[in-house]
């Protein structure tokens, strides 16, 4: 199988294709050629000895040359006819007997062929036998103005010399075709490699690419390898950016876990420095330490919720799912929040909705939601959730009167570690990664998250699930 491998490349469909190209009408044009050669001579020839024998069958007849075969100016124009066309004239007379034969072997014998019959009656016969390799005529021997046929003359020639020529042309042609040959071959080869060489230039500058050349890849010699040049440095593209977000990730990720850790040292070394601190100073201080082990704790699980997230939507343990109740639920779960500033917390449902989802991933997305709306509200605000649906999928709207969101920062929001307004996100406890899991759940359910907002106003974000959940 491997052996036969070249047979898939495209050089060597190239290299077959230009050489039958070359080769096929030249062996055609050759085998035309010499055919035709043939047909002509023969009827050339057949015409100059029709045209000779009528006029010794005209001298025959005037002269009464069947009453007299010693006749010396028709023996010696048949002698000239015969060595000239290297043949044999015999002349028969009207009760079919040999008066002449050039060759005198048959004088006097009776001959009975067709085509001396049929001569007889006044026709005139060629025929060619390309076997035996002669040319047969018969012309009937008439005297003007009788009807009657008084013999007929029959002539056959050989058509060696014929073929003596058609050998010669084979032979040459032969040669021609051979040298053109070389020259086809020669050309397929130089062309085939010539063509495909840009391909191969591609497959080089690829490997560059991969043993890490930065370059853009383009070879643009045709139109094909411009687009593949494109194509991939558009992928390459792709994954560079991939890879750049990737190490970003993590390098953010590092970054917010160590701030906890350093302001946990920060507070460890200064009590340490102070040697014998008072006891309310310990408890201020490891009270601190605590905070910021639980800020550490929760960064933790927010990651370890979007890894979770970030992997294949088959991983979506999915049932039917009273998403009233979920939000029930939801809401009693932050309202002792909402109510430590005094926030209003309503849910609005306009109809009762169940739907396929994966409960747990679902609550957190909308977890995410409300707590949001409560965390970047004012004191005296309102936050008002409301669940509707129609007969594909229902809608999760969350509206506050909070801080709302720079228009700038919208775009951003659900990144990773992204955060409006650092400072009091920080204050607030956000790790910043809560729309990022919220996001993910939503895509991981086929579904979409939309979010306006207006600064010193408010946010409103719609979420939009189907109902079914498709594979
Ligand atoms: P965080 O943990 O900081 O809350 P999120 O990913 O949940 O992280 O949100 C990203 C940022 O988007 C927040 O830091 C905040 O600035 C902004 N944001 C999210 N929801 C709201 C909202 N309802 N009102 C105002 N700002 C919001």
């Amino acid at each position: 199988m491997k052996k036969l491998k070249f047979l898939h490349s495209l050089k060597f469909r190239l290299f077959l294709l230009m050489a039958l190209a070359g080769i096929l009408p030249n062996l055609a044009l050759r085998a035309g050629i010499l055919m035709s050669y043939e047909s002509r001579a023969v009827s050339n020839r057949s015409i100059d000895v029709l045209g000779q024998a009528k006029i010794l069958g005209n001298q025959v007849v005037t002269y009464g040359y069947m009453k007299d075969t010693s006749l010396e100016v028709i023996n010696a124009q048949l002698e000239m006819l015969s060595t000239i066309y290297d043949g044999r004239v015999l002349i028969v007379n009207s009760s079919f007997q040999i008066v002449k034969d050039t060759y005198e072997l048959d004088t006097g014998k009776t001959i009975i062929s067709e085509e001396v019959v049929k001569s007889f009656q006044g026709e005139e016969i060629t025929k060619y036998d390309s076997k035996n390799r002669y040319i047969e005529l018969a012309i009937p021997l008439k005297k003007e103005g009788l009807e009657q046929s008084l013999g007929v003359l029959l002539v056959s020639v050989s058509t060696d010399s014929i073929m003596l020529n058609y050998g010669y042309l084979k032979d040459n042609a032969l040669i021609i075709e051979l040298a053109s040959l070389v020259v086809i071959l020669g050309f397929a080869l130089f062309w085939s490699g010539r063509l495909v060489r840009p391909f191969g230039k591609l497959a080089k500058y690829l490997e560059e690419v991969q043993a890490g050349d930065e370059e853009a890849l383009m070879v643009a010699d045709y139109t094909e390898t411009e687009a593949i040049s494109d194509a991939f440095n558009e992928l390459w593209g792709r994954m560079r950016a991939i890879d750049d977000s990737r190490q970003e990730f993590v390098s953010n990720v590092s970054h917010e876990l160590k701030t906890p850790l350093t302001s946990m040292k920060v507070l460890a070394d200064s009590l340490l420095a102070q040697g014998d601190a008072p006891v309310e100073l310990y408890k201020e201080f490891m009270g601190d330490i605590a905070e910021e082990i639980e800020r550490e704790n929760k960064i933790i699980n927010d990651l370890l919720s979007l890894v979770k997230m970030d992997k294949a939507a088959g991983t979506l343990n999915v049932s039917v799912v009273n998403i009233n109740e979920l939000l029930e639920l939801i809401l009693k779960r932050l309202r002792p929040i909402a109510e430590k500033q005094n926030i209003e917390l309503v849910l609005e449902s306009f109809r009762p909705v169940s739907a396929e989802v994966d409960e747990v991933k679902l609550s957190l997305a909308l977890n995410n939601l409300v707590e949001n709306a409560i965390k970047y509200n004012k004191p005296e605000g309102w936050v008002h959730v409301s669940l509707n649906a129609d007969h594909k999928y229902f809608f999760v709207r969350v509206e506050d009167s909070g801080i709302g969101i720079p228009e700038e920062a919208l775009e951003h929001i659900y990144e990773r570690f992204f955060r409006a307004d650092k400072s009091h996100s920080r204050e607030i406890g956000g790790t910043g990664l809560g729309l990022a899991i919220t996001r993910n759940a939503v895509l991981m359910h086929r579904g979409a998250i939309k979010a306006h907002s207006k600064e010193g106003e408010g946010t409103v974000f719609t979420v939009r699930i189907p109902l079914m959940y498709l594979v």
